[in-house]
């Protein structure tokens, strides 16, 4: 099957139920909601959450019907972030970086052996995916590699100071980026797919963190041994552009548009519960709860709009190139957690001492410290700077749908 099929399959796959992502995204969150407590004070990693997901097939949902999976769409798993994201933010930012790997397979694998081979281990086992791009003291600057492949014939091996690997110690393969060779600049990267057989993971850093906390984002040495297969054939750069910016982005601001959900669900119940207590009088915090909404209303439609204009060119290599569509793509990052973190101060002020409890109903505490990672992942202010000037180059909209 050539390329094209495979996409067409991936897009149009002939008995899929998409209703049933919904459900089996509510079977996961129910599960990931009752363990959310304790995976946040434990700082422990959300094994029912996972062991759910893996038992509705989510893990592999996004693969090709064609390599056993459900051909899920960017539009699908959105929607199960969002809802995982109500739940337990740390089982859905897992699940988000587990499905951003997932997509670099999807679109930049069909046609390498070893990546085809992976897309079907990943539906059948229901392998998880971890990620490997922050390094040494570079910080978010993944377009610069350090660590280089080192190559000995067909054989090759990395060896990687991965200061941050969220679930490294649990997951079943990582994907990573690295310099192409010895000799290669540092922007000259490839990213690899490997699996537990073919690395060791030596902990360098503990996570004990505000938020996230069931991430598991701890650091590790990355020693690594295979085979030149495991490379993806794109470079990096293209890699980075049509897939793994995109859909890292389109998937973290669903899970804090769940997160800051969350956080509105719990001001609405405290406004209804103080308005009833006062004869329907609305409680002072009313108006910190309309600007909520309204930022999450704000939140949504960005997110939204980014993905259709996403779903549009998903498979246009020149217009996910194009400079408007990566400004987008990059400032989606920095609006969806600005608007995010806003959304859940809104409501942590609607509800008062309630909401700043960290026991109760109206509890948003552990949302607020989850979602204040958001504007920190990847910079807010290294993503601004960095496209200052493609922002000065691309013309200001002449009308409203431009
Ligand atoms: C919950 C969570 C999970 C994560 N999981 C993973 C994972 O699984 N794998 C992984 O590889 N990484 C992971 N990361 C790391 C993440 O991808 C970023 O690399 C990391 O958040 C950046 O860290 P930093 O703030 O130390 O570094 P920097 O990005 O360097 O930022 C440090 C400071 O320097 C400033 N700064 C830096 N560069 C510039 C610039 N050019 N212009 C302006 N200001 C600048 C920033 O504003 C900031 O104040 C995770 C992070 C979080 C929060």
């Amino acid at each position: 099957m050539n390329v094209q099929e495979v996409q067409f399959r991936n897009r149009v796959p002939f008995s899929l139920d998409r209703s049933s992502f919904r459900q089996r995204a509510a079977c996961v969150a129910e599960v990931a909601a009752m363990e959310a407590e304790a995976v946040d004070s434990e700082a422990r990693f959300p094994q029912n959450a996972i062991d759910a997901a893996r038992k509705e097939r989510l893990l592999g949902a996004q693969i090709p019907t064609a390599f056993g999976g459900d051909g899920a769409s960017i539009s699908d798993i959105t929607d199960m972030c969002y809802a995982l994201g109500r739940a337990c933010s740390s089982t859905a930012m897992i699940f988000a970086m587990h499905q951003t790997k997932v997509s670099c397979l999807v679109r930049h694998g069909v046609g390498s052996g070893y990546h085809e081979m992976l897309m079907r281990r990943v539906a059948a086992e229901q392998l998880l995916l971890a990620s490997s791009t922050t390094e040494g003291q570079n910080g978010g600057n993944i377009r610069v590699s350090s660590a280089a492949v080192e190559r000995g014939g067909t054989e090759i091996s990395l060896v990687r100071d991965a200061t941050v690997i969220s679930y490294g110690a649990e997951a079943d393969g990582i994907v990573t980026i690295a310099r192409r060779a010895d000799d290669a600049a540092g922007s000259d990267q490839v990213l690899l797919a490997i699996t537990r057989d073919d690395y060791t993971l030596e902990p360098t850093l503990a996570w004990e963190t505000l938020g996230m906390r069931g991430t598991c984002s701890a650091g590790f040495k990355l020693n690594f041994k295979g085979v030149a297969e495991q490379i993806f054939p794109e470079a990096y750069e293209r890699i980075h552009a049509q897939t793994m910016t995109p859909v890292a982005h389109l998937c973290w601001s669903s899970v804090w548009a769940g997160i800051a959900a969350a956080s509105v669900e719990r001001a609405q119940l405290f406004i209804r519960k103080a308005a009833r207590g006062s004869g329907g009088q609305m409680p002072p915090g009313a108006a910190h709860f309309t600007a909520a909404k309204m930022t999450l209303t704000k939140l949504r439609a960005i997110i939204t709009a980014t993905l259709d204009s996403y779903a549009a060119h998903e498979h246009d290599e020149r217009a996910l190139s194009s400079l408007d569509f990566q400004s987008s793509i990059n400032l989606l990052k920095v609006e969806a957690s600005e608007l995010a973190v806003e959304t859940v101060m809104s409501a942590m002020r609607a509800c008062g001492l309630s909401g700043y409890r960290n026991d109760g109903d109206f509890t948003v505490g552990r949302q607020l410290r989850d979602v204040l990672s958001a504007p920190l992942m990847i910079n807010n202010d290294r993503i601004l700077t960095n496209i200052a000037t493609a922002s000065l180059m691309s013309g200001v909209p002449t009308s409203l749908r431009d």
